[in-house]
């Protein structure tokens, strides 16, 4: 006798708005349903791992895999399964949604330890929101305390399951559902929150936030007769950057890293030094538009790492000032940038004060 992982794969996703089908969507590189099929392989709990799925599905290379077609709802599918499973010594089976990718390894342990005294495990959350319902016009308050919002996978003893599935006839969007309506007892486990069901494209999108990086780099000759100006402060120097703005190099270096990670070319594109429009442009004010392409597109970010390549000013005394000072200018908390100091043993321009440059790099999450 041993256990079977089942992996429902055959819903529509009448709600997830793509051509696709949602369990088939590359999610972290490979398709969404693969994420929990590997993380059931991986558990080595089961001797036997069906997939129900009316899409074609390529000779996966595990071994003791089975694809099965699937119904036209969730409960058929898993009718299909049972069927398929009746004469091969299945103890327990594990029925679980392949649009909950981030299934754990440890939530199948403790669904497998609970399956020694019951007959039916159903992981569940507990509701954070404040829940109501409605009877004709009416709405009702509803004790929070007393809502289980059910996960999967759902486990239940084989022979059980399969005797209840084939005395029923109704659509029912659970097993939960099937054994409460022969008040049969559940035993509820608390499941995991990162467990939860892709519905829709944005559940997707929210699942991804993936991170971006860009790289910057700037450099701008020392002259006499200009202000020197670094992230946006004034600093007291000898001479100031030359350029066709205020030549301020951090700023202009974390133009790019920022633009390099939402991969939008560069600086120049943005600003053309051939267009008089941005002559003696404060640095600082072309951060703006640089900023609002990021929230136009819901980036945000997530770190920032600087590099001032200079013999003087020495950073350790301006370090804090520039921090400050980009902190405000780019919105974000001061803790989320750094500033490093580097001189370069006198060589080169950089060396004999004739020239600072400035490298960053850039984190961003979408
Ligand atoms: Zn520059």
């Amino acid at each position: 006798m041993s256990d079977c992982f089942i992996l429902l794969c055959a819903g529509k996703s009448k709600r997830f708005k793509s051509k696709l089908n949602k369990q088939f969507i590359t999610y972290k590189n490979k398709p969404l349903f693969e994420h929990s099929l590997k993380t059931a392989i991986e558990s080595k709990l089961f001797k036997k791992i069906l997939i129900v799925s009316n899409k074609k599905i390529k000779k996966i290379s595990y071994k003791n895999i089975n694809v099965i077609k699937g119904g036209a709802e969730r409960h058929l599918s898993t009718q299909n399964a049972l069927q398929y499973l009746k004469n091969k010594k299945i103890r327990n089976v594990f029925i679980h949604d392949a649009a909950r990718p981030n299934l754990s390894i440890n939530l199948l342990k403790r669904l497998k330890k609970e399956l020694k005294k019951n007959t039916a495990v159903v992981p569940y959350l507990k509701s954070e929101n404040s829940v109501k319902y409605k009877i004709k016009n009416e709405i009702n308050n509803l004790s929070r305390k007393k809502v289980l919002l059910t996960q999967t996978p759902q486990c239940f003893n084989f022979q059980e399951l399969f005797g209840l599935y084939k005395s029923n006839n109704e659509k029912i969007t659970d097993e939960a559902t099937l054994y409460l309506k022969n008040k049969k007892k559940i035993k509820f486990i608390l499941g995991e929150k990162k467990n939860f069901k892709i519905t829709t494209i944005d559940d997707l999108n929210y699942l991804k936030s993936e991170i971006y990086y860009g790289i910057g780099f700037d450099i701008h000759r020392l002259v006499k007769n200009k202000k020197l100006f670094l992230g946006g402060v004034k600093i007291p120097f000898h001479s100031g950057l030359k350029g066709h703005s205020d030549g301020d190099v951090v700023i202009h270096a974390i133009i790019d890293g920022l633009l390099g990670a939402v991969r939008k070319c560069d600086i120049g594109t943005l600003f053309p030094s051939n267009s008089n429009k941005f002559k003696n442009i404060r640095s600082k004010n072309m951060l703006t538009p640089v900023l609002n392409l990021l929230r136009d597109n819901n980036f945000f970010i997530n770190n920032i790492d600087v590099n001032l390549i200079c013999e003087n000013p020495k950073v350790s005394k301006i370090r804090n000032k520039i921090i400050n000072s980009l902190s405000k200018l780019l919105s974000i908390n001061k803790n989320l940038i750094n500033l490093k100091g580097k001189t370069v043993e006198k060589l080169g321009i950089i060396g004999k004060e004739q020239a600072i440059a400035c490298e960053v790099i850039c984190s961003l999450s979408r």
